[in-house]
């Protein structure tokens, strides 16, 4: 039987890599995500037959606790808006860290002996006290750490709140975070543990609690790396290669990820995490000057209708309005008018990673129309209109110029460069940064205010009668 465990693990194992590997083009991500589903539940049940069950006498708990868990995921997956996706990728992501912290924290526990003189490390095992610490409070930051930035994407905490004196606090707390493990590691009394978990709970709020601006997609792609380290600490403690497999491919490719997001925005890990950034304007952020200038629909319309070359910037304004279709709708009337229309993706646009590509492959937009910012960057600058359609960080130039604003240094999407700019937004609101965009008030941008949907929709009949 241990055999055909390790077997299936082992084919989980390939399902894994498979899965990441086809996530990488949209055209096959669908296929990938199911690969890795095989392979999540191939390993579980096999998990039911590890020789290490057979002194487990609470299956049905298990099976209980599957069960409701599974539900509720099956439920709550099945009704999320595409909008409040972001949110539940941070929960859900937070919850396997903290399952990891968990089972960490039970490993531990069970080798606390009380006075009779052994230690956690003499009971477990050296290594395994020591990955079980690691693991733990990995696991419980990226669980407190996801949990502010669900908070904070669910707009129900502001999203830079400046603690004052915060890299103190976050030295502090991580130094008697490390100094509780020591302790931990070295009596046999469960107190010490739960100081520890509940030291390292808090470090993971304090790191988060700052990080604001246009940060957080780096800081929710760093939660989500650790959350897959702490899971494989956690293989390595309860001795299951599935876990420790399954672990490091998310705690890689998380990382290469977290790097990845880092360097479009231009900014070191550290610098992010312990900069504090974003919080009250800067000194060099002037107001803007000049007057937004708006048009109606029709007018925008008409300019696109009669333009030869149009880029569209998607933002995650779209993504609230889910204007896609209708927008996807306008774009083929306006190629039908022989416009030449591209698609341009800013890295952070919306709220998730990829965020803008699946809304846009929904809608049916095919995959060559869509560019990244390094590959269209430069053609701007020529352009006729460039339709801004419910973006604003990632077109704001003041990430350029103003070197006292909060997104200095973030590379964003030329638009200014373009002959005409048309922004659809509501109002006259900031984006996720909270800093003023001043691209609307230059002399080549028209505003078009109302809902995406709405205003696409009026574009739409507009083009139809050119
Ligand atoms: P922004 O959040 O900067 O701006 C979105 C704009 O959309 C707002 O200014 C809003 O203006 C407008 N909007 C909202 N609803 C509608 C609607 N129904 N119709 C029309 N417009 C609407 O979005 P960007 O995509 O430009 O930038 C993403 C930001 O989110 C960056 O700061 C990024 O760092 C951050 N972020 C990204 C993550 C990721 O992984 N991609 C994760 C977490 C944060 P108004 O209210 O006036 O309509």
């Amino acid at each position: 039987m241990g055999l055909l465990v390790q077997l299936s693990y082992f084919l989980a194992a390939v399902l894994f890599i498979l899965g990441l590997k086809a996530m990488s083009s949209p055209v096959t991500a669908r296929k990938g995500v199911m690969w890795a589903g095989v392979g999540m539940v191939l390993a579980v049940v096999a998990t039911l037959f590890h020789p290490y069950i057979e002194g487990v006498t609470n299956l049905v708990l298990i099976a209980v606790a599957i069960a409701i868990g599974g539900a509720f995921a099956w439920y709550t997956a099945k009704r999320v808006q595409m909008t409040e996706m972001p949110q539940m990728v941070a929960v859900y992501n937070g919850l396997g860290g903290g399952a990891a912290a968990g089972i960490a924290a039970v490993s531990l526990l069970k080798g606390t002996h009380g006075e009779d003189g052994t230690s956690v490390a003499a009971a477990l095992g050296g290594d395994v006290a020591t990955l079980a610490l690691l693991g733990g409070v990995i696991g419980s930051v990226a669980f407190s750490g996801s949990m502010v930035a669900w908070a904070k994407l669910d707009e129900r905490l502001k999203r830079s709140t400046l603690v004052e004196n915060h890299q103190y606090w976050n030295i502090g707390l991580a130094a008697l975070t490390a100094l509780l493990a020591i302790w931990a590691f070295n009596t046999g009394f469960g107190l010490p543990i739960l100081l520890f978990f509940a030291a390292a709970l808090a470090l993971g709020v304090f790191i988060t609690v700052p990080i604001g601006g246009a940060d957080m997609p780096v800081v929710i792609s760093l939660f989500n790396a650790l959350t897959g380290l702490a899971v494989g600490f956690k293989g390595y403690v309860l001795g299951n290669l599935a876990l420790v497999i399954a672990g490091t491919v998310v705690g890689a490719s998380g990382m290469l990820l977290t790097f990845l997001m880092a360097k479009a925005m231009n900014r070191s890990l550290a610098n992010i995490l312990f900069s504090g950034f974003g919080a009250a304007p800067a000194a060099g952020e002037s107001e803007a000057e000049g007057e937004m200038k708006e048009v109606g629909p029709e007018d925008a319309a008409y300019m696109m209708g009669y333009a030869d070359r149009v880029i569209v910037v998607p933002g995650y304004g779209l993504a609230v309005a889910q204007a896609q279709h209708k927008l996807w709708e306008m774009i083929e009337l306006l190629q039908r008018l022989d416009v030449d229309v591209k698609f341009a993706i800013h890295p952070v646009a919306g709220r998730m990673p990829g965020h803008m590509n699946v809304l846009l492959a929904e809608a049916g937009v095919p995959y060559d129309l869509i560019y990244d910012m390094e590959e269209i960057n430069e053609e701007f600058e020529g352009t006729d209109v460039v339709l801004i359609i419910g973006a604003n960080d990632v077109v704001n130039p003041a990430a350029r110029e103003d070197e006292g604003s909060p997104i200095y240094g973030m590379p964003i999407l030329n638009v200014d460069y373009a002959e005409n700019v048309l922004v659809v937004k509501r109002g006259r609101g900031a984006g996720f940064s909270g800093v003023e965009n001043k691209l609307f008030f230059r002399d080549n941008t028209r505003m078009v205010f109302g809902d995406a949907q709405k205003v696409v929709a009026e574009m739409v009949q507009t083009v139809k009668g050119i």
